[in-house]
């Protein structure tokens, strides 16, 4: 038996997920990694050799908890979005039921600096009353593809969109789509504002490198962000980097799950 955690899910979907996956691969080939994907996106990059993946929802918190006491992982790291909504609790609660060691892979929020003019919201809704009260009239939206609809009736602005996959636009939503994937470099930033001659940004805290240059290259411009801020999380262990949560994998025994 070995003493160290040699197989491991990861729920995944993330930049950090695959770093994890890429660093725990090269690092420490023994381990047995199974990466777990909700399947929003139809192209996933590829996993080193020798990484398994599975696709799809576990079917709620029963449905994670039968598949962690077949499967046997001794350990369960959740790397998904900071804002993945549900999916964090309800490893919490498998976690829990079945004895696994569970740690948040969660990188930090972007901070506003003092020149910063965000406004903070708490969520999609409070984001469209935001950019209806403060008139913008040419808006990008850096929120994904599935809550577009929330601005779907503000009849005084026009949207530029930017998402990976298309995202379904209202009728009544004045919006040109961009398709594109980070990470984004500041000089591109820059160019996309000036030339969709955009006045308001709204963007979710999510953090991170890959799609930082945005923020700064509002500041840069001095544009206003309706920034809105991450969902609830549940308690339990969380690191922001990968180092971190390799060394926290160190440390989790082998099979404190029965198989
Ligand atoms: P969510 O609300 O937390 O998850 C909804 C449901 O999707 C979960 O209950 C679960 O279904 C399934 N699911 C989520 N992540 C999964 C995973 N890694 N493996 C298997 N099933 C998973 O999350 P979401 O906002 O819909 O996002 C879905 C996925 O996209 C997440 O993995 C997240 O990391 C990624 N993502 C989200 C965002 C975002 O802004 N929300 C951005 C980039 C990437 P069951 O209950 O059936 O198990």
């Amino acid at each position: 038996m070995s003493s160290v955690a040699d197989r491991v899910l990861l729920l995944g979907g993330t930049t950090e997920a695959s770093e994890f996956t890429r660093r725990l691969r090269a690092e420490q080939p023994e381990v047995d990694l199974v990466v777990s994907f909700a399947g929003r996106t139809t192209e996933r990059g590829a996993l080193p050799e020798g990484v398994l993946s599975r696709v799809g929802g576990f079917g709620g918190v029963d449905g994670l908890t039968e598949y962690l006491r077949a499967q046997g992982f001794c350990a369960v790291v959740d790397a998904t979005h900071p804002f993945a909504a549900r999916m964090p609790f309800h490893a919490g609660a498998a976690a829990l039921a079945t004895g696994t060691p569970l740690l948040r892979l969660i990188r930090p929020p972007w901070l506003p600096k003092p020149e910063d003019r965000w406004i903070d919201v708490t969520d999609m809704a409070a984001a469209a009353e935001a950019v209806a009260r403060c008139g913008g009239r040419r808006v990008f939206l850096t929120i994904g593809r599935q809550e577009v609809g929330a601005f779907a009736s503000i009849p005084s602005a026009t949207f530029v969109v930017r998402a990976i996959e298309p995202p379904a636009i209202a009728s009544t939503m004045a919006a040109e789509v961009i398709l594109a994937r980070g990470p984004f470099a500041l000089d591109d930033e820059l160019a996309l504002l000036r030339e969709h001659r955009i006045d308001l940004m709204v963007s979710k805290n999510s953090g991170g490198e890959a799609t930082g240059a945005k923020i700064e290259a509002a500041r840069q411009l001095g544009l206003p962000i309706v920034m809105v801020a991450r969902p609830a999380a549940p308690d339990g262990t969380t690191v922001s980097s990968v180092d971190a949560a390799l060394s926290w994998l160190a440390e989790v025994p082998a099979r404190t799950v029965a198989r």
